[in-house]
C-alpha cells in the first residue's frame, strides 16, 4: 500500500503534515446526498476517501447530506450503506447533515446578530435580476439593510412556519460586486413546507448546500474534504462560512477538489438515473444495464473489480471520459481467477453421437478452474444426445475454421474426439441436426494415445437429457452514444439503446442446479455470469456480466 505511488490529494496531505499538521487529527468524510443510488461516479469519491483512510489510519465518516427533503428516502439511506459496505469499505460514523439543523440554525442567528445575514423578502426572479453578470456588479437587494432586530424576528418567523415558501430567503450579506458570482450574497436558508425522511415537520426551513457543508465537516472535524471538481468556485464561500464560527483552536477543514468520473456510454447523475427507473427504461436502479455499484452488482461485478478500476484510473484534476471497456477488463481480469468453469449452450443445435449406445450416460471429470489449483473438480454426464452451439457447426468451411465440419473433428471438452459424418435440415435449410461419431478411445485424461491426439478445436456442450434450462439475460450498452449527456441539442433519452436486454433460453449442465444467487461462473467460451436474484431452483435465471475478451464493435 504505501509503495503505492501518491496522488495529487495526498500530496496536499503529506505537505499538510510536514508543515506540522498532526496525523491523528487527519479525519475525511464521503458525503451522499440520499436522492438515489450510489454509481460508478460515487466509487472514485468512495475508494478516494475510504482509500485515504486506511493510507493515514484515520476515520472516515458517512455523512448523509440531507437538507432536501423534496428529493431524499430512507429507501436511499438503505442502499447507500449496503453498498459502501459491499464495496469493502467501513465508516468511522454514520452522520447525517440534519442532525445538524439546530446548530446551523443557531450560527445562522449569530450571523444575523453580527451583521452578515438578512432576511430577503423578494421573489427569486427579483433575486436573480439583481445579481449581475461576471462582468458587471450586482445591485443591492432593497431590504439589504434591514435592522438586526427585524431580520432576527424574521428569522424566527420563518421557522415558526408563519411564512408561505418563497415569501422570504434568508441571505449571507457578502460581496455583491464580488468577481465570485457566488459571493453575491447567496442563500443561506430557504422556506419548504415538507415533511423530511428524519426530522420529519420538526423545520420548515431547509439550509443550503453551501451553508450546510463546510460547517458539517466543521462540526465532525473533518480535516481534509474533497469534492469533486464543480466545487472549486464554491470554496471561497466554504472559507467565508467558516470564517464566521471558526474558533481558531479546532481542526479547520479543507476544501480539495479533483475531477469527475465519467464513463462512456452510460451517464453518471442520480438524478438522470432516476429518469430512467421512473419511466421503466429499466427495471429499478439495480437493474443489470445501470451504471449504479447495485446494478453492477447485480450484473455479476465483484467490490475488488470495481475497486481495481478506480484504483487504476485513480484521480484527475480534470474531467475526463473513461472507456466502459476498462471497466470490463477489470472485472473479466477478477473473474478469470475466482470463476467457477462450466459448461452451458446458449444457442443450441442437437448433435447426435451414432456410435454411442442408446441408453447410456457416463460421468466425466472436469476441472473446475485452471487458474486455482484449489478449485478442485466436479462430474460432467455424457450421453448419445447433446447440444453444441449452432456456430460452432458448419457444412462446409476453410482451413481457418477450427470448429466442426462435415468430415472433421473436434474435441468436445472433458469428454471425447467426435467427427461429423453428416447433417439434417428443415425445409428453410436450417439445420436441425448433426449426426457424429465418437472415438471411444479419446477420453480426455485417459492417458490413452488417443486422448493425446491433437485436433484442433475443442467446444463446449451439454447432455441433452441432464441439461438445466435457464433464462440468461445478455446486455448490451445501455447507450448508443458515447457521451449521452453532453449534446446541446438532444437529450440523453434519445440515445438509449432499445437492445440493451435481449432474453434467451440457454442449456446448461447440471451441476448449476445448486448454483446460489450472486454465484459466478465462466460459461466456458462464452464469457461470465452470475445467478440473479429472480432466479429460483425451479427456473435458473442468469445474467451475463461480459464476455471472454472484448468484443465491442469500436
Ligand atoms: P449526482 O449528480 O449523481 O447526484 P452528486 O455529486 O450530486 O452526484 P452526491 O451524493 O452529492 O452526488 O455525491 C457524493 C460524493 O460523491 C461527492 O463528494 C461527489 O463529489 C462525489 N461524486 C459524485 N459523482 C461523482 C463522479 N462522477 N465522480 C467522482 N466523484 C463523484
Ligand atoms: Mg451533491
Ligand atoms: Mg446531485
Amino acid at each position: 500500500e504505501a509503495s503505492k505511488s501518491l496522488n495529487f490529494i495526498e500530496h496536499i496531505i503529506e505537505e499538510d503534515l510536514n508543515n506540522g499538521f498532526s496525523k491523528d487529527k487527519l479525519r475525511f468524510r464521503f458525503p451522499p446526498e440520499p436522492n438515489g443510488y450510489l454509481h460508478i461516479g460515487h466509487a472514485s469519491s468512495i475508494c478516494l476517501n475510504f482509500g485515504l483512510g486506511i493510507r493515514y489510519n484515520a476515520p472516515v465518516n458517512l455523512r448523509f447530506d440531507d437538507t432536501n427533503p423534496v428529493k431524499e428516502e430512507q429507501e436511499f439511506v438503505d442502499a447507500i450503506k449496503r453498498d459502501v459496505e459491499w464495496l469493502g469499505f467501513q465508516w468511522d460514523t454514520e452522520r447525517y447533515a440534519s442532525d445538524y439543523f439546530q446548530q446551523l440554525y443557531d450560527w445562522a442567528v449569530l450571523l444575523i446578530e453580527k451583521g452578515k445575514a438578512y432576511v430577503d423578502s423578494q421573489s427569486s426572479e427579483e433575486m436573480a435580476d439583481q445579481k449581475g453578470t461576471p462582468t458587471e456588479p450586482g445591485s443591492p437587494s432593497p431590504y439589504r439593510d434591514r435592522t438586526v432586530e427585524e431580520n432576527l424576528e424574521l428569522f424566527e418567523s420563518m421557522k415558526r412556519g408563519d411564512f408561505k415558501e418563497g415569501t422570504h430567503v434568508l441571505r449571507a450579506k457578502i460581496d455583491m460586486s464580488s468577481s465570485n458570482m457566488l459571493m453575491r450574497d447567496p442563500i443561506m436558508y430557504r422556506i419548504l413546507h415538507k415533511a423530511h425522511h428524519r426530522t420529519n415537520t420538526d423545520w420548515c426551513i431547509y439550509p443550503m448546500y453551501d451553508w450546510t457543508h463546510g460547517e458539517s465537516d466543521y462540526i465532525e472535524q473533518v480535516s481534509h474534504s474533497i469534492c469533486t471538481l464543480e466545487f472549486l468556485p464554491h470554496r471561497e464561500l466554504y472559507d467565508w462560512f467558516l470564517d464566521q464560527v471558526y474558533d481558531k483552536k479546532s481542526v479547520r477543514p479543507k476544501q480539495r477538489e479533483f475531477a469527475r468520473r465519467n464513463l462512456s456510454h452510460t451517464i453518471v447523475s442520480k438524478r438522470k438515473l432516476l429518469k430512467l427507473v421512473e419511466e421503466n427504461v429499466v427495471n429499478g436502479w439495480d437493474d443489470p444495464r445501470m451504471p449504479t455499484i447495485s446494478g453492477l452488482r447485480r450484473r455479476g461485478y465483484t467490490p475488488e473489480a470495481i475497486r481495481n478500476f478506480a484504483d487504476t484510473i485513480g484521480i484527475a484534476k480534470r474531467e475526463n471520459l473513461i472507456d466502459v471497456s476498462l471497466l470490463e477488463f477489470h472485472v473479466r481480469e477478477h473473474l478469470n481467477k475466482v470463476a467457477p468453469r462450466v459448461m452451458g449452450v446458449l444457442d443450441p443445435v442437437k448433435v447426435v453421437i451414432t456410435n454411442y449406445p442408446e441408453n447410456e450416460e457416463e460421468w466425466l471429470e472436469a476441472e473446475n478452474n485452471p487458474e486455482d489449483e484449489n478449485a478442485g473438480s466436479r462430474q460432467v454426464p455424457f450421453s448419445r444426445e447433446i447440444y453444441i452451439e449452432k456456430n460452432d457447426f458448419r457444412e462446409e468451411a476453410n482451413r481457418k475454421f477450427f470448429r466442426l465440419k462435415l468430415g472433421g473433428e473436434v474435441r468436445l471438452k472433458n469428454a471425447y474426439i467426435i467427427k461429423a459424418e453428416s447433417c439434417t435440415k428443415d425445409a428453410d435449410g436450417n439445420i436441425t441436426e448433426i449426426q457424429c461419431t465418437y472415438d471411444p478411445k479419446s477420453k480426455s485424461g485417459s492417458g490413452s494415445e488417443e486422448s493425446l491426439r491433437k485436433v484442433k478445436g475443442t467446444l463446449h456442450w451439454v447432455s441433452i437429457k441432464h441439461a438445466l434450462e435457464a433464462e440468461v439475460r445478455v446486455y448490451d450498452r445501455l447507450f448508443l452514444d458515447e457521451s449521452p449527456d453532453t449534446h446541446k441539442d438532444k437529450d440523453f433519452m434519445e440515445f438509449i439503446n432499445p437492445d440493451a436486454l435481449k432474453i434467451i433460453k440457454g442449456y446448461l449442465e447440471p451441476s448449476l442446479k445448486s448454483a446460489k444467487i450472486e454465484d459466478r461462473v465462466q460459461f466456458q467460451r462464452l464469457g461470465y455470469f452470475c445467478v440473479d436474484q429472480d432466479s429460483t431452483p425451479e427456473k435458473l435465471v442468469f445474467n451475463k456480466t461480459v464476455g471472454l475478451r472484448d468484443t465491442w464493435a469500436k
